[in-house]
């Protein structure tokens, strides 16, 4: 099998560790995506055991929190295997690039630790920068710490910009502390032939697709109206008798939300309306009719005089 390998002037023995193919940049680039994905999906599960306690009780040591939770996948994930989760989903792991050779050499324990403080402490940093100096607004000392802080901060931004302008052009190094620290993304095995799965991704696409027909569609379907020509037409029967029912329900129901009416109003039959009920359905529907006898709305009138007597009466 013809393996695209960084170098492959040496046979290399079977039983021994794999050649170094390099990694494509998409590749680098997928297992941060999918460690920040894991990492929000630690953090929401976190949060989710606390949604029942007093809101807020984790906000004063939310840093630290998240900063503990990365710490704790830092030591099952880079500290053990020497690949975070992204990675080794997608068969990548961390070599030490400071020893030259073609050998596969797992990080060394400082690199380790290294990589937690610049990735862990770096987060953590720049969450409670803002807390811990704001406290202290006063002191000289303070002020120039945070002066300090923002300064490196910038310069830190910077480098990262100028590092990743390099990494899309030599494809190593995707961050700042893997070139710092010497490490870089290599495949565990050889690599066959990428196989791409596209069946899914249609499927996916298809859905998508039909699901944005359907929010365009929607509003403008009057399910209000259909729903009331639909209950006309198999309810011929109820609807006569609802005409001749009692006078009371007329001025106490709204024909439109069955509720006490609120600012009553008419509109051409004897039903009574909300206000709210009628004005909006006749401004969705200029040709819209009473939902209980089926006559066209005219002009909206209101009634409150007449409502106001069948209370006294009852
Ligand atoms: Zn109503
Ligand atoms: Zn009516």
């Amino acid at each position: 099998m013809a393996v695209a390998g960084a170098g492959g002037d040496k046979p290399f023995a079977k039983a021994g560790p794999s050649p170094l193919s390099r990694v494509l940049r998409i590749s680098q680039l997928d297992a941060f995506e999918l460690d920040g994905a894991l990492e929000q999906l630690v953090w929401s599960q976190f949060t989710q055991c606390f949604q029942h306690f007093k809101p807020g009780l984790l906000t004063p040591v939310e840093p630290e929190l998240k900063a503990l939770l990365q710490l704790l996948l830092w030591r099952f994930t880079v500290y053990s295997n020497s690949a975070t989760v992204g990675q080794s989903l997608l068969n990548i792991r961390y070599k030490n690039a400071l020893i030259p050779g073609q050998k596969y050499r797992p990080m060394s324990r400082p690199q380790k630790f290294w990589f937690a403080l610049l990735t862990v402490g770096e987060k953590w940093l720049s969450e409670r920068s803002h807390s811990l100096f704001l406290n202290h607004p006063a002191e000289s000392n303070a002020r120039k710490a945070r002066k300090v802080l923002s300064i490196l901060m910038g310069l830190t931004k910077v480098a990262s910009l100028v590092n990743f302008l390099l990494f899309l052009q030599r494809g190593t190094y995707p961050t700042l502390t893997e070139r710092l620290l010497g490490v870089q993304p290599v495949f565990r095995g050889p690599q066959g032939p990428r196989d791409i799965n596209f069946q899914f991704l249609n499927r996916e696409l298809l859905w998508h697709g039909f699901a944005e027909f359907l929010i365009f569609l929607l509003p403008l379907i009057n399910v209000w109206k259909l729903k009331a020509s639909v209950a006309a037409l198999f309810s011929p029967l109820k609807e006569l008798r609802g005409t001749e029912g009692s006078e009371e329900t007329h001025c106490t129901e709204c024909a439109v939300c069955g509720e006490w009416p609120t600012m009553p109003h008419s509109a051409g039959c004897k039903h009574v309306f909300c206000y709210y009920c009628l004005k909006s359905h006749t401004i969705a529907d200029i040709c819209f009719t009473c939902p209980k006898c089926g006559v066209e709305t005219g002009t909206i009138e209101p009634v409150r005089l007449h409502v106001g007597t069948e209370l006294h009466q009852s």
